[in-house]
């Protein structure tokens, strides 16, 4: 297990931060490496760190911090607006419906967090985003800090993204009410990665969509007999080759049949 040190910042806490930040968040927690070693850090930017929290703290997301293989930061942005409304954000220029982001409390946050812990690897949920595939998963489970940035109400204010260097990710094309399912997912599928964090690490390689590949075959589990439905033979023959073989074939029909995209050489995943 790796080392960290979790320390709590209270209200008015006294751990460093940029001079320029006044006040400081509140109940946030920073993690110290101890003899200077660090683990994957995911800090996740919300207004809602109450419905983020408890699902980073459940099932693999949860073991996996536990086991020290994995470290979360919830921060709450409005956290860091300067006035006495904690107002986060406003009007849209050019009129129209709903409200967008404010750029400063969330580059005061993103600020303090480089300047706490370094650079991350910056993203935005964002429909209009890159689609978010399984290779972004692979990349961001070997990335020592990895920022999410949940918006609400119409969105961000685009300067925001451009000067801080934010890539934007989509989860599909449908719109939620703000990021944080984004992030939630964009994490467990890039935690379930690290090595110890899954029983069997080969459950991960195995899966749809490793490496660039098509889909999982089908599985079965006892009973042998279910409503009259039978459990395919070759999988009782012991024949290790056989049943390598029909599942590779079964993979490949069930791609082709459902996702003929992943089928060709060139997919995006
Ligand atoms: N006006 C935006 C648009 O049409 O593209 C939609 C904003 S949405 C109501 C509010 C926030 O939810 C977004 O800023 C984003 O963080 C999140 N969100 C909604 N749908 C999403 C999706 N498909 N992928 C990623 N994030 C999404």
């Amino acid at each position: 297990m790796i080392p960290v040190n979790m320390e709590k910042i209270a209200p008015g806490g006294t751990g460093s931060s940029p001079p320029c930040l006044t006040p400081r968040p509140r109940g946030v927690y920073l993690v110290r490496p101890i003899f200077g070693v660090y683990v994957p850090l995911f800090s996740i930017l919300t207004l809602f760190p109450d419905a983020v929290e408890p699902y980073l703290g459940a099932s693999i997301l949860g073991l996996a911090r536990k086991k020290g293989l994995v470290e979360y930061l919830c921060v709450d942005f409005r956290d860091f607006a300067r006035d006495r409304h904690r107002t986060v954000d406003d009007r849209p220029f050019g009129g129209g419906p709903g409200m967008v982001l404010r750029p400063e409390p969330i580059a005061a946050c993103v600020e303090w967090l480089e300047h706490e812990h370094g650079p991350f690897r910056k993203l935005a949920l964002c429909p209009a985003g890159t689609p978010f595939r399984q290779s972004l998963a692979e990349e961001l489970s070997t990335t020592e800090r990895v920022l999410l940035l949940c918006g609400r109400y119409e969105g961000y204010d685009q300067r925001l993204l451009d000067e801080l260097g934010f890539e934007t990710v989509s989860l599909g094309d449908y719109v939620l009410s703000g990021g944080e399912l984004g992030a939630m997912a964009i994490t467990e599928a890039a935690v379930r990665l690290i090595p110890g964090v899954l029983g069997d690490d080969r459950s991960a390689t195995e899966d749809s969509f490793h490496g660039g590949g098509g889909l999982d075959h089908p599985h079965y589990t006892r009973p042998r007999v279910w409503r009259e439905r039978e459990v395919p033979e070759v999988l009782f023959s012991g024949n290790h080759e056989s049943i390598a073989e029909w599942r590779a074939e079964q993979a490949q029909e069930r791609t082709l049949d459902r996702r003929p995209d992943l089928a060709k050489d060139d997919n995006q995943n």
